[in-house]
């Protein structure tokens, strides 16, 4: 979600600091009563008091919520907050909404969890304690219970005992699984990768952090900015048949169970801006990974400047990415396979049952194919890496079977299980994070999660295979 994404663009300080100087209006009126002094502009030309903003805000975020008519009074509701101006804007709407009257209270059951990423920007015990502090002091006015998880609990998914309360939660000097962590972060060798990595195992942490809360909504801050810059990030990662979980405002990924919204999906950057401006909040600045200013460092950060320049000059450009996506994303996510998931991302597997299908993941290897000068045999035999492998691929598709041939039993499949290859993680991987598993420099140091992911699934195809063939 691109941005958990609360993904990922961050409101920075200073975008709030040019807020306060481009506030003088000349003296014009509010558009909307025609009675007040405007004191905000939007979209270059609507210009509006702080009272009509602030009810057309509430109406649009309360709107978004009732139109979908799935938020239930007695739902848990667990908020992904980074300390961004985004979600902090987010909680604030949602306390308010609990102070309405009566007929219009919001009275879902709101819960908060912070993820704890400070490893992977190098940060000391003493930064990391002290953002979470800063996160505490910014949620006690609000009386949300808070929650605090660390990044690395995504590598240990058996161990939840390391989701606290953020007043219990404490960093423990040489954590292994920090350690482990950054190996696995500084094994890739771009930024893309990087960002990428983070904001998958970012949603497996908060969405096992629902479950083990026994909440069964999860909300992201994600506004129409922030998911305009994830549909054109996504679809140049190869992430496009992913889109509608990513970008859409219901996500049921994980089942009607536990449903991921998206509630600030038709607010625009400057609208929270604006919003929190308002109510004197501060945004706490978490993260550096992905708040690096070198917009030519990943593929994020240049589809994030690139639109946010375009749009400065077209104003509107933003909205009309978002709408557009909106209606693809509806379209993509049917063209997948639902029975196979990626191990890393969870997303239903668009790289396996390809068939006769034209895709650009065939065309992808056989480019490779031909470039590497190989013929088709040798692309075939002894593939042992991963950069071969999709040339197997290519020619055929459809062997997946681990079996030798030579016997019935499984004795194939459980020898190879013990011995897992680049090309078995590969086959269990969508598209998308096969871009970051071939970024890595050495692959003996995945963590052990994605082995045993890629274990069970292989295990999982072996015995459907069988009952098709002994069906059959
Ligand atoms: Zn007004
Ligand atoms: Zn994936």
């Amino acid at each position: 979600m691109c941005s958990l994404n609360d993904n990922d663009i961050d409101e920075e300080i200073s975008t709030l600091e040019s807020i306060e100087n481009n506030i003088i209006l000349d003296g014009k009126q509010c558009q909307k009563c025609n009675s007040e002094d405007a004191t905000i502009k939007l979209r270059s030309r609507n210009v509006y008091c702080q009272s009509c903003f602030q009810i057309s805000v509430t109406h649009k975020f309360r709107a978004t919520l009732g139109k979908s008519k799935i938020v239930r009074p007695n739902d848990k509701v667990l908020v992904a907050h980074s300390g961004s101006g985004k979600s902090t804007a987010l909680l604030h709407l949602i306390k308010a909404g609990m102070h309405e009257s009566v007929h219009k209270r919001l009275v879902f059951q709101t819960q908060v969890i912070f993820i704890d990423e400070g490893m992977i920007n190098n940060y000391s015990i003493d930064k990391r304690q002290s953002i979470i502090n800063e996160i505490q002091c910014q949620i006690q006015p609000l009386e949300f219970e808070t929650f605090v998880a660390s990044l690395a609990v995504s590598l240990d998914q058996n161990n939840f005992a390391e989701i606290e309360k953020i007043q219990n939660y404490l960093i423990l000097d040489n954590d292994k699984n920090d350690k482990q962590l950054i190996e696995f972060f500084n094994n890739l060798t771009s930024e893309t990768s990087k960002e990428d990595l983070l904001k998958k195992l970012r949603l497996k942490v908060i969405v096992h952090a629902a479950k083990l809360l026994g909440c069964n909504k999860i909300f992201f801050a994600d506004d129409s900015t922030s998911l305009s810059i994830c549909i054109l990030t996504n679809v140049s990662l190869g992430r496009g048949a992913q889109l509608s979980w990513d970008v859409g405002f219901i996500n049921n990924l994980y089942g009607d169970d536990l449903i991921i919204m998206r509630p600030l999906k038709d607010f625009t950057r400057d609208e929270v801006n604006y919003y929190l401006h308002m109510h004197n909040l501060k945004a706490i600045n978490s993260k550096k990974l992905m708040t690096n200013t070198d917009s030519f460092s990943s593929i994020r950060k240049l589809t994030e400047h690139f639109l946010t320049d375009l749009d400065s000059q077209f104003n509107g450009t933003m909205s009309t990415i978002f709408r557009v996506g909106e209606k693809v994303s509806a379209v993509a996510g049917c063209s997948v396979d639902q029975n196979e998931h990626c191990i890393l991302c969870d997303a239903p597997l668009d790289t396996s049952n390809l068939g006769d299908i034209t895709s650009a993941i065939k065309a992808t290897a056989f480019s490779k194919l031909i470039s590497s000068g190989q013929t088709k045999n040798s692309g075939v035999n002894g593939i042992n890496n991963c950069s071969d492998n999709s040339s197997e691929n290519l020619v055929e598709p459809s062997n997946t079977d681990n079996s030798c041939g030579n016997c019935a039993e499984n004795c194939c499949i459980n020898n190879k299980l013990n011995t897992l290859s680049s090309k078995d993680i590969l086959s269990c991987l969508c598209y998308g994070c096969r871009l970051i598993f071939n970024d890595s420099r050495n692959h003996q140091l995945l963590p052990k999660f994605l082995m045993n992911n890629a274990k069970e699934q292989l295990c999982l195809k072996s015995m459907r295979n069988e009952i098709t063939n002994f069906l059959l």
